[in-house]
């Protein structure tokens, strides 16, 4: 999947649009003609997200938001509902590594912060616009999830618990909405030159590795009003859908 959908008169609300894989869609998205809603706690990242994209004559509206705040999330649903009566594009892309350690060390805290951000935010996000959603025509949720959700993969035990429970949760409310226009779809958007990258593999060389403009182009067409697929998994790496592979042995 490559060709950019055409998306002039969509509303998307992107999180983790501050930099990395999300900032990158949201531009995107604008590029396309969708109005963006971008969501993450750096301002600074917002608003330069928000300079390019009125400079390429889009439009965007920032909402600097803490996903730990759960209460916000609830509140910001019904803003978009006041404002815009619907919603036409979910992109739920915020995520954090948190700590590589062992299982058993791991901090209270740490596993908390994964879980809150990862997991429960993302819950709460599709609690807070599933009914934007449904009064769009052609409602479209891209859950951004990780390979490791299906690997047994030492010290990844936070992230990796917090990606396999949002690959549940996304296939559980695709198959409450498989009747409906609604498509909501998983995404591993493989390794991407951001950030969070260079934390989890700090001794790999950055320039080995897609940008996060080359993975955006393959995760943007998933908004697209054609698309058929729904609980399903796009790998971007290899380009294609599957369906939620089981867990490769240890
Ligand atoms: P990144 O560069 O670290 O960006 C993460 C984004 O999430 C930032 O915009 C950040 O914004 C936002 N975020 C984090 N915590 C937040 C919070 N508490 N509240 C609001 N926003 C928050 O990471 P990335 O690599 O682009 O990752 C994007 C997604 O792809 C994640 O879900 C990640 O798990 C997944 N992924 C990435 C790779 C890869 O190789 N890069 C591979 C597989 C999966 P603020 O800090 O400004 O809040």
């Amino acid at each position: 999947m490559t060709s950019t959908p055409d998306l002039a008169g969509k509303l998307a609300l992107v999180t983790g649009a501050s930099r990395g894989i999300g900032y990158e869609i949201a531009l995107q998205m604008a590029a396309a003609g969708a109005h963006v809603i971008a969501v993450a706690r750096t301002v600074g990242g917002l608003e330069e997200l928000d300079d390019k994209i009125k400079a390429a004559g889009g439009e965007a509206t920032l909402v600097p938001l803490d996903l730990k705040d759960l209460e916000a999330i609830d509140r910001l649903g019904g803003v978009i509902a006041e404002r815009w009566g619907k919603l036409d594009i979910l992109v739920a892309n915020a995520g954090i590594l948190g700590a590589l350690t062992p299982v058993g060390q791991m901090k209270a805290k740490d596993f908390e912060a994964v879980m809150t951000v990862n997991v429960t935010a993302t819950w709460r996000m599709i609690r807070s616009v599933d009914p934007l959603l449904r009064l769009s025509e052609a409602g479209r949720a891209i859950v951004v999830s990780s390979s490791v959700a299906h690997k047994v993969k030492p010290y990844w035990g936070g992230y990796a618990t917090s990606k396999a429970a949002i690959d549940m949760l996304t296939r559980v409310w695709a198959a409450e909405n498989a009747k409906g226009p609604m498509r909501i779809n998983l995404v591993n958007p493989g390794p991407t030159r951001t950030a969070m990258r260079a934390q989890a593999v700090p001794g790999e060389k950055p320039e080995s590795l897609p940008t996060p403009a080359q993975t955006a182009a393959k995760i943007v067409p998933m908004a697209a009003k054609d698309l058929t697929h729904t609980g399903k998994i796009f790998d971007v790496p290899t380009d294609t859908w599957t369906d939620a592979a089981l867990p490769t042995p240890l």
